[in-house]
C-alpha cells in the first residue's frame, strides 16, 4: 500500500489529462488514468487502480480542471488514504527553451515564462499550463508543491554545433531559432536504466536511444549527456511519425504554397497531422495496421521502407558522433518496446557496425519485457527498454523538495 509520501504526475495535451500517483521509491505507479476528448461532448475519463481498470464519461465539454475535478472528487474519494498521501505535484512541461533545463518550481512568474514560450510550442506548452492550472484548482493546499521537469531538459547539452540551424545566426540571436530537441524525459529515462543495466556509470555511458511512439526521435549519448537529438525546433523534424513527416526539404513549403495556395493552418496540418505513416500509407498512423498489411498493401510497404530507411541513416550519422565508444542502441516507445519488425529489419542494416540480433531474444521483447536483443558474439548490444517518463517526474519532483 502506498506510503505518506506520494507524487501526483500529470501530462496534459490539448484535449487530454494524463495522471498517474507514484510511489517514488517503490517506483510502483497505484493509480493511473486519462481523461480525453476534453472540451468536447464525448469527454471520458478512464484509469487503472489495483490492476482493475474503470471508465466514465465525463460531463460533456468539461474541461481540464473538471477532469482532475473528477479524478479529486470522484475517483479518490474512494481511496482517502491515497488521496492523502499525495505530497507534491510534478507537470510534464514540454518546452522550456533557454531559460529552463532544470526541474523548476511554478511560481506565477515560471508560469508567466513558460506562456512566453507558448509561441515555441503552441501544440504543447498551453496544454501544459492548463494542467497546472487544474491541479492548483483541484489541489489548493498542494499549491506551493507543483513541479515542472521540461522535456527539453535533457538535450540542454547540445553544442552549438548540433543546436544552431545553418540560417542567419542573426534569427537564433533575436529570436532564438535553434533546435532544441524533445522526448527528453524518456532519452534520460533510457540512458539511466542503459546505465543500470550494462554496470557502468551514467558518465561514461555512450549510446544511441531510438524512442519510437506516434511521435518519435532519437538521441547521440555522450558520456551521459545528449549531443545530438532529432527533434528540433519543434517536434516535426527527424523521423517519420505517426502523423509527422520529419525531414523534409525546407523549399518545399513554399513551392507547396505557391502551388495549393496553402494557409498557414493548412501547411500546419499537413506537415503535422496528414504525413508521416499516414500520409504515406494512405491509410492510418498506427503502426499496427501498417504491420498487419505491409505484405498485401503497396502503400504500407513503402511507409515501413522509408520509415526503416530514415531510421537506420539517422543511426548510422550518430554511431559515428560517438568517437569510437558505441555501448548500445536501445529501442524504447510504444513501436520500439513491441515491434519486432522495425527492430529486426533496423538491425540487419547494421551489421556493418558489428551488431548482431538474436531473433529469439528479438521476439520475446515485447508487451513491457525489457531485455537484450543481440546475440553474445555482437560488437556492441541492442536493447529493449520499455520507458518510464512519469517515474523521471516523480522522482525528479521528490528529489526537489528532498535537496
Ligand atoms: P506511443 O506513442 O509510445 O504510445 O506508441 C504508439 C505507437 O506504437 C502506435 O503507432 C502503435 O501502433 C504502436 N504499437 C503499439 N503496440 C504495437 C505492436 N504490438 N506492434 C507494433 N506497433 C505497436
Amino acid at each position: 500500500m502506498s506510503k505518506q509520501h506520494n507524487i501526483l504526475v500529470i501530462n496534459c495535451g490539448s484535449s487530454s489529462l494524463k495522471f498517474s500517483i507514484i510511489d517514488p521509491h517503490s517506483e510502483e505507479s497505484l493509480l493511473s488514468g486519462l481523461a480525453e476528448c476534453l472540451g468536447l461532448a464525448e469527454a471520458k475519463i478512464s484509469w487503472k487502480y489495483a490492476g482493475e481498470k474503470f471508465n466514465a464519461p465525463l460531463a460533456p465539454h468539461s474541461t481540464h480542471t473538471d477532469a482532475l475535478t473528477f479524478v479529486t472528487d470522484k475517483i479518490l474519494a474512494d481511496y482517502p488514504q491515497l488521496k492523502e498521501s499525495i505530497q507534491a505535484i510534478g507537470h510534464r512541461i514540454t518546452h522550456g527553451g533557454e531559460k529552463y533545463h532544470q526541474p523548476t518550481l511554478i511560481t506565477e512568474e515560471v508560469i508567466g515564462e513558460v506562456e512566453k514560450l507558448f509561441e515555441l510550442a503552441p501544440l504543447h506548452n498551453p496544454a501544459n499550463i492548463m494542467g497546472v492550472r487544474a491541479a492548483q484548482t483541484a489541489f489548493p493546499h498542494l499549491k506551493a508543491k507543483n513541479v515542472a521537469v521540461f522535456d527539453t531538459g535533457f538535450h540542454a547539452t547540445l553544442p552549438a554545433h548540433a543546436y544552431l540551424y545553418p540560417l542567419p545566426i542573426s534569427l537564433y540571436e533575436q529570436y532564438g531559432i535553434r533546435r532544441y530537441g524533445f522526448h527528453g524525459i524518456s532519452h534520460y529515462y533510457i540512458a539511466y536504466k542503459t546505465a543500470e543495466q550494462l554496470g557502468k556509470p551514467l558518465s561514461d555511458l555512450n549510446m544511441i536511444s531510438c524512442h519510437l511512439g506516434n511521435g518519435a526521435s532519437i538521441t547521440a549519448i555522450k558520456n551521459g549527456e545528449s549531443i545530438d537529438t532529432s527533434m528540433g525546433f519543434t517536434p516535426c523534424e527527424g523521423l517519420v511519425m505517426g502523423t509527422r513527416c520529419g525531414d523534409i526539404d525546407p523549399a518545399l513549403l513554399i513551392y507547396l504554397k505557391q502551388k495549393l495556395d496553402l494557409s498557414t493552418e493548412e501547411t500546419s496540418n499537413l506537415i503535422n497531422k496528414q504525413s508521416g505513416l499516414l500520409g504515406l500509407s494512405g491509410s492510418s498512423s498506427d503502426f499496427r495496421y501498417i504491420t498487419e498489411h505491409y505484405e498485401q498493401d503497396k502503400n504500407c510497404r513503402i511507409a515501413l521502407e522509408v520509415y526503416i530507411h530514415r531510421l537506420v541513416k539517422y543511426i548510422g550519422a550518430y554511431a559515428m558522433l560517438l568517437d569510437n565508444q558505441l555501448d548500445a542502441i536501445v529501442f524504447t516507445g510504444g513501436i520500439g518496446e513491441n515491434s519486432e519488425l522495425v527492430r529486426r529489419l533496423v538491425l540487419e542494416k547494421l551489421t556493418i557496425l558489428g551488431f548482431e540480433l538474436d531473433q529469439q531474444r528479438n521476439l520475446a521483447a515485447r508487451f513491457g519485457n525489457s531485455g537484450e536483443i543481440t546475440t553474445e558474439k555482437s560488437l556492441h548490444s541492442a536493447y529493449v527498454i520499455p520507458t518510464n517518463e512519469e517515474l523521471v517526474i516523480a522522482k525528479y519532483t521528490t528529489a526537489f523538495f528532498a535537496a
